[in-house]
């Protein structure tokens, strides 16, 4: 009885593919139980007693679901954000949490450039106008849309997606760019493709000078609330703001009075403070906001992709090697 690892307790609390799922179960005893299903919930409850690893996304693990998870010594996130998870609670348990940087950057920075597109140009609205036979002459200037090509972009956070974005504005569009992080990068050193054509600046000056401005920051205690009213009144008469990262960084009743009572021109928004946004949000069907259902990373490729990055980091975890991309406590 050589060489037989020994098989634990795994909780999936969100859907996976099923290939993914059957390379767990090959290993491990598993639960699927999706604790946001209701009928799933008192099993999801049930396994958090036993389980020593966990994988999903998109739910709140807060310290009262720590303390019912007593065995547990490894979540894999099947996200890159790691705002749901109650950080501090975890390091100081010694619970390793995993995560999946990289194989979502470039979709999730299609995703923020189609809402900078879709923003721009009045896509949706313009779609709409065709769709329900409403294109009964040649549209005029009341449906004209603004140039892309050329303008200034202003990125908040320039880690992965961050640049992934600014790879299209730069290099695709011909946007000169500015961005904003707390430690500016070395250009030359580390993107030298970019060099010359992106620019560090404070938020502030940034805000004032980008004729569209797209949120790429994860959400932390730092960055909650960042786009309030004072944020949203820098920016230029007639900008764009599109949210890819998180809602919560953004004052949703200040954003709206933006688009309301100041010069903000549109908003693109793939992600809101309350998901699924509450049917009575004035975001939903504001005229000036292009509004998506958090799609920074849906598609079939990169969604597989994060699982079977995801479910690697949890098997690695739980044989007692190294996984991937462990998330590092210490850079939040
Ligand atoms: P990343 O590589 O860690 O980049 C984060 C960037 O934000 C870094 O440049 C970082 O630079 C900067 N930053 C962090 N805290 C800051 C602060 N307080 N002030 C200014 N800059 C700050 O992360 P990523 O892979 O690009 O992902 C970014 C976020 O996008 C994720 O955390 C996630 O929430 C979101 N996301 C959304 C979707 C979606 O479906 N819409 C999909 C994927 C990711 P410094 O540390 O130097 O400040």
């Amino acid at each position: 009885m050589t060489g037989q690892p020994s098989r634990k307790k795994v909780l999936v609390f969100r859907e996976l593919p099923p290939d993914q799922l059957a390379r767990l179960q090959s290993q491990h005893d598993v639960t699927v139980a999706n604790p946001r299903v209701p009928e799933q919930l008192a099993a999801f409850n049930a396994a958090l007693a036993t389980a020593e690893g966990m994988i999903g996304s998109s739910y709140p693990i807060n310290e009262s679901l720590l303390a019912k998870a007593p065995q547990l010594k490894v979540i894999s996130s099947v996200s890159v954000g790691v705002d749901n998870y109650a950080l501090a609670e975890l390091a100081a348990r010694g619970i390793l949490l995993c995560h999946t940087p990289g194989v979502l950057t470039e979709t999730t920075a299609d995703t923020i450039f189609s809402l900078i597109m879709a923003t721009s140009r009045r896509l949706v609205e313009l779609a709409n106008l065709v769709r329900e036979g409403r294109w009964t002459r040649n549209i005029g200037e009341e449906l004209f849309g603004w140039d892309v090509h050329g303008k200034t972009l202003g990125i908040l956070g320039f880690g992965r997606i961050g640049q992934a974005v600014a790879r299209r504005a730069a290099l695709g569009f011909g946007m000169p760019v500015l961005y904003h992080k707390r430690s500016p990068i070395d250009l030359a050193k580390e993107l030298p493709e970019l060099l010359g054509k992106v620019t560090h600046a404070p938020l502030d000056e940034l805000l004032q000078r980008a004729d569209i401005v797209a949120v790429v920051l994860p959400l932390s205690s730092e960055t909650r609330g960042l786009m309030g009213e004072r944020e949203f009144g820098l920016m230029k008469p007639g900008a764009i703001f599109i949210n890819g990262a998180r809602g919560a960084v953004v004052q949703e009743s200040a954003l709206l009075h933006a688009l309301d009572h100041g010069t903000l021109r549109a908003a693109g928004l793939d992600v809101f403070a309350t998901e699924p946004l509450p049917l009575d949000s004035p975001l939903r069907t504001h005229p000036k906001v292009t509004a998506l259902p958090h799609i920074g990373s849906a598609t079939f490729e990169t969604r597989h992709a994060m699982a079977e990055l995801a479910t690697t980091n949890l098997l690695n975890a739980l044989a007692g090697k190294q996984p991937i991309s462990a998330f590092h406590f210490s850079t939040t």
